[in-house]
């Protein structure tokens, strides 16, 4: 296996001088060295090759007998040094001290095609950031990571990537529920790419210990490594690094709303400061159009991460980065300034994103109250998300008293479409078919357009659940079905058809579907 690896973060970066592994509080240090656990018996599940090449991996690279070594943390590449990165963040709003890659280890980098990669194993045992769980990952947080950060590439909304999921061989113990009923489950391991794995906490840590010197080192190396437009780091330039992530958050916060994405933990130690999606633990997938919805059981009383909260916590998250990076910057105007644009570009940005989804591409003063109107008729009666604007692409100018017959299918229960509620969406409709006189685009030129920003196929919560039933019992074909139908997302797959279409009424309540534990 050739690669060309470099080694950027364990050299310019302070280590830990420690190299035991054992728990604890790591100081004055970006990381610590660590050896991943050797594993009963090693099986690669899945690869996806587009990550392969774009790391300059060969099919025979893939297929060998190294690789399932190497991507499960049983053989460690010569001339590399694994290691484990120390970060804090705040949880669920409120500081939590040291937290790190706790089952995460970042076995090199890579620079290929002119792109860097760091390369991470997800669930390879302890660190000295394990705190008092074991550093192990199982299979079902396992598939769902992995399919769903090569589905959220495919659909163009920034986030790390995969490159392959893999049984250990060994069994973890887990308590899903938390209700005190725990269960061996199959253990897996997932390596996770990305340029770089660093979080808002990652910087966090350093503020609150209030060691300002690693912290510059850390700004510095960042903004070498990954904001080189930027230039060399300077005062100036770490406030324009601050409105930087902070314009990248609202950009992938923004293609969260607009394909139904609830992210479901947003603590400062799953925002990465490179603006991607990272850590897929409890996420889902709007289903029904709701803005207080939240997949994760562990949120469910004060749902911070719902759906329509993410915009605000990208916001809230950014004053944490912006409180840690101060000690660099001290000129709290300028920082203000910067998130205060965050919350008018946010308004501005999403309107800009819903009308996409209208296919309306020209200015209206109205617009905002059409939009607005929509996603008022659409919180009438569970309505899915998906499958409504997907069907909208077929609405054709002068079809408004047909609309409520083009969406049908989006709407979950019949019966509760009222006549109250018919007569409000056939004046959404009536408005809408209005606006579309002023478009220059025929229908089906709005269309294709509309195809490019509202997919037809999502990974439902359901979807990723029967991938992981059978998987669980030792098939993994829908594994692979599921990751070919969502790497073309907004095309038409007759083959696949019965992938569009609402999420089947025995998964309204199932464990997995609809609920998820932060327990992986
Ligand atoms: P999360 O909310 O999943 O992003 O995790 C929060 C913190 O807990 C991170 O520092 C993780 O590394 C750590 N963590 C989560 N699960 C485990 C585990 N099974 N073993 C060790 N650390 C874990
Ligand atoms: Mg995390």
């Amino acid at each position: 296996m050739k690669l060309n690896l470099k080694h950027t973060f364990i050299q310019e970066l302070p280590a830990d001088p420690i190299s035991e592994n054992t728990r604890r509080q790591v100081k004055e240090a970006c990381f610590s060295y660590v050896t991943p656990k050797k594993t009963n018996a090693p099986k690669m599940l899945h690869v996806s090759k587009d990550m392969a090449k774009a790391l300059g991996l060969s099919e025979a690279d893939v297929s060998s007998d190294t690789f399932t070594k190497v991507f499960t943390g049983n053989e460690v590449l010569p001339h590399t040094k694994p290691y484990a990165m120390c970060y804090g963040g705040h949880q669920f709003g409120n500081w939590a001290g040291q937290l790190g890659d706790g089952r995460a280890i970042n076995l090199f980098e890579v620079e290929h095609n002119k792109k860097q990669w760091t390369v991470q194993l997800k669930g390879a045992g302890e660190t000295p950031y394990s705190r008092t769980a074991d550093g192990l990952a199982v299979l079902r947080s396992s598939i769902r990571e992995y399919l769903c950060s090569e589905a959220m590439f495919h659909l163009g909304v920034p986030t790390t990537r995969a490159l392959s999921l893999a049984l250990s061989g060994d069994e973890v113990l887990r308590d899903m529920l938390y209700d005190g009923n725990s269960a061996y489950e199959k253990g897996a391991i997932v390596s996770r790419i990305s340029p770089s794995f660093l979080r808002f906490g990652s910087f966090e840590i350093f503020a609150a210990r209030q060691d300002h010197k690693t912290l510059k080192q850390l700004v510095d190396y960042t903004i070498q490594q990954h904001f080189t437009h930027l230039g060399t780091p300077s005062k100036e330039v770490y406030i324009k690094f601050f409105a930087e992530v902070s314009q990248r958050t609202l950009e992938m916060i923004i293609h969260w709303q607009r394909v139904g994405f609830v992210h479901g933990v947003m603590n400062t130690d799953n925002m990465s400061i490179l603006g991607l999606t990272i850590d897929y633990g409890p996420y889902g997938w709007l289903e029904g159009f709701d803005f207080g919805w939240t997949p994760n059981t562990t949120d469910k009383q004060h749902k911070r991460y719902r759906y329509g909260n993410q915009p605000n916590i990208g916001l809230w998250n950014l004053y944490q980065l912006a409180n840690a990076l101060y000690p660099l910057i001290e000129d709290v105007e300028a920082l203000e300034a910067i998130l205060e644009s965050y919350k008018t570009d946010f308004e501005k940005n999403s309107l800009v994103m819903m009308k996409t989804k209208l296919g309306l591409e020209l200015n209206d003063d109205k617009d905002h109250m059409l939009v607005q109107a929509l996603e008022d008729a659409l919180l009438l009666t569970e309505t899915d998300m998906t499958l409504f604007f997907r069907l909208l692409g077929r609405f054709k100018k002068g079809d408004a008293k047909r609309g409520l017959d083009i969406v049908k299918e989006a709407f979950y229960i019949p019966n509760e479409v009222s006549d109250t509620i018919a007569q409000q969406w056939r004046d959404w409709f009536e408005r809408y078919d209005f606006r579309l006189d002023k478009e220059l685009l025929s229908n089906i030129e709005r269309q294709s357009k509309m195809n490019t920003v509202n997919p037809k196929y999502v990974l439902r919560n359901y979807m990723a659940q029967l991938a992981i039933d059978d998987a669980n019992k030792g098939n993994y074909n829908l594994i692979e079905e599921l990751f070919q139908l969502l790497k073309k997302p907004y095309d038409e797959q007759p083959d696949y058809e019965r992938w569009f279409a609402k999420r089947p009424d025995w998964a309204r309540h199932k464990v997995g579907c609809s609920m998820l534990s932060c327990s992986s």
